[in-house]
């Protein structure tokens, strides 16, 4: 990658990095074939697991509802080909790192049939803001951004807050991801249709559609398609290439100048931010009535033959979507989903492209920066965050275990990024270290939180407790005070009957 410089733009930090693009939109995106066998694991999102309604042996038909979620926060899970459910039992998934996750096996029939999709088809303007953010959930859609949080919740979320505008974010700029580049260029009248259904249920009208400056093609489709709807509240707006000008704070603030408070969301300052691939499955589901049952993900690295774009089925092994790009070369080390600064490291391919996958990426160096040194203090990092944290404070505050100045240091803050490791002369893995803490800090609010609820169960236990006590009491004196009454009625009445019986009877005459 090239030297990275501070951008002096409207954000802070940041890199320019090369862009390792040029491969993989050469050509058209490909149509990857059916595979033998799809692996739907059943979290494929932000939330709980969605519940199987499905058994071992039925044959399903391509979009047909597999699992379903209670209401909580989670996602529906549909098929992505026919073919016979030959189980349910965990396998290795991308989320996880390639640790086991319960999956639906289908074992594909090669007919591609699917249902009916006119049952499933709206015209948007007939639905009212409610019934397409059920319909959303029913369609199984989710941000394709990487963030895969529930699409419904997140516009429900943001239309009780003060919303403004509605942000389409194409803005890719880590390296080697083209996925949106090529569905801005093959699809852009399905993501200003999306644009518009969302500005609809949302019952805003501003839309703001965000692109680099390196994107002509993209560009000029989603120009065209902007001006063929006529619809004057969307706005193509074009950002510098700086990674990471696509994390959704720094987005909305080079889009409307507005900066999003430390703890607080885009939606808190009038702004929701969604990924254009998300805009383009709204369309596709509610118009079209077709669920979230494939994708378009990057592949490629100097660790496959033929870097391209392929639009394949969710479930798909990543082995055979290797084989779309020619197979591994000689130089393959390193398996990685996600981009080269945030992506993850896996052992295996036998896991499957999930909705978050948007890049399969295959690199030739084992991903060693060089042996970690001490901190020089030199303040690299802090110049290139784009957050404005000191990560070198946050460094020795995490080992140091200070939980108290790593929150007053806004750890939690860290949208790991990872340009401070970049940039680090010491090769400290700050980045992962960054995300260890997070999780640790997290885990101890968890516990707190756990220790709260279970002190607030005693107390009301207790209290209950005392209350029957004195209940009981109350009724014990009751009972007394009923005994000693009828007790007295008792005697009183053996007295009168007593006291008659020593009277004369005087009905009977007798003197
Ligand atoms: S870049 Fe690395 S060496 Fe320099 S201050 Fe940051 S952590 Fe220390
Ligand atoms: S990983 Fe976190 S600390 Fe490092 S540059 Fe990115 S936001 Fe800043």
């Amino acid at each position: 990658m090239s030297a990275p410089t501070v951008d002096l733009g409207k954000l802070h930090g940041g890199l320019r990095l090369q862009a390792y693009k040029v491969e993989s939109t050469a050509a058209p995106v490909v149509d990857a074939p059916v595979p033998p066998l799809l692996i739907l694991p059943l979290i494929q999102h932000t939330g709980s697991a969605a519940q199987p309604i499905v058994k071992i042996g039925q044959h399903v038909l391509g979009g047909e509802l597999l699992a379903t979620h209670d209401g909580a926060l989670g996602a529906a899970i549909h098929a992505s080909s026919s073919g016979s459910v030959i189980a349910i039992e965990p396998r290795p998934v991308s989320r996880m790192q390639g640790d086991m996750m319960p999956c639906i096996i289908i074992a594909t029939d090669g007919k591609d049939e699917f249902q009916d999709a006119t049952k499933f088809r709206h015209e948007p303007s007939d639905l009212a803001a409610a019934d397409i953010f059920k319909k959303i959930s029913e369609g199984g859609i989710v941000g394709l951004g990487g963030a895969v949080y529930p699409t419904a919740a997140k516009l429900r979320q943001a239309k009780n807050g003060p919303l403004q505008h509605l942000i389409l974010n194409g803005v890719e700029c880590e390296p080697y991801i083209s996925c949106d580049d090529m569905l801005m260029q093959a699809q852009a009248s399905d993501i200003v249709g999306g644009a518009k259904i969302l500005l609809h249920a949302l019952q805003i009208n501003s839309c703001f559609i965000v692109i680099e400056s390196d994107k002509p093609r993209a560009h000029k489709q989603l120009a065209l398609a902007i001006k063929e709807s006529g619809d004057e509240r969307l706005v193509l707006k074009q950002v510098p290439t700086i990674y990471p000008s696509g994390a959704e704070d720094q987005l909305v603030q080079l889009v409307t100048g507005r900066e999003v408070p430390s703890g607080e969301l885009p939606t808190d300052v009038g702004c929701l931010v969604q990924n254009v691939g998300t805009a383009a499955a709204v369309e596709r589901w509610i118009r079209h009535g077709e669920p979230l049952t494939s994708r378009i993900t990057t592949i490629s690295g100097d660790g496959v033959r033929s870097p391209l774009n392929v639009r394949a089925r969710l479930g798909t092994p990543v082995a055979d979507l290797i084989g779309c790009a020619g197979g591994y070369s000689e130089r393959a080390k390193r398996l990685i989903i996600g981009g080269a600064m945030t992506g993850k490291a896996m052992s295996t391919d036998a896991i499957p492209l999930v909705k978050a996958t948007n890049c399969i990426l295959v690199l030739s160096d084992n991903g060693g920066a060089g042996d970690e040194l001490p901190c020089i203090r030199c303040g690299d990092c802090a110049d290139v965050c784009p957050v404005q944290l000191l990560p070198q404070q946050l460094h020795w505050y995490g080992i140091a275990e200070n939980e108290n100045q790593l929150r007053k240091h806004g750890l939690i803050d860290c949208i790991e990024c990872g340009c401070c490791d970049f940039v680090c002369p010491s090769h400290i893995p700050l980045t992962g270290q960054f995300r260890h803490f997070k999780s640790e800090l997290r885990e101890l609010e968890y516990e707190r939180a756990r220790a709260a609820r279970s002190q607030q169960r005693f107390d009301a236990r207790s209290t209950r407790l005392r209350l029957e006590k004195l209940e009981r009491e109350r009724d014990l004196t009751a009972q007394k005070d009923v005994a000693r009454n009828v007790g007295a009625d008792a005697i009183r009445a053996i007295l009168e009957r007593s006291e008659k019986k020593s009277r004369p009877d005087k009905s009977s005459g007798e003197e």
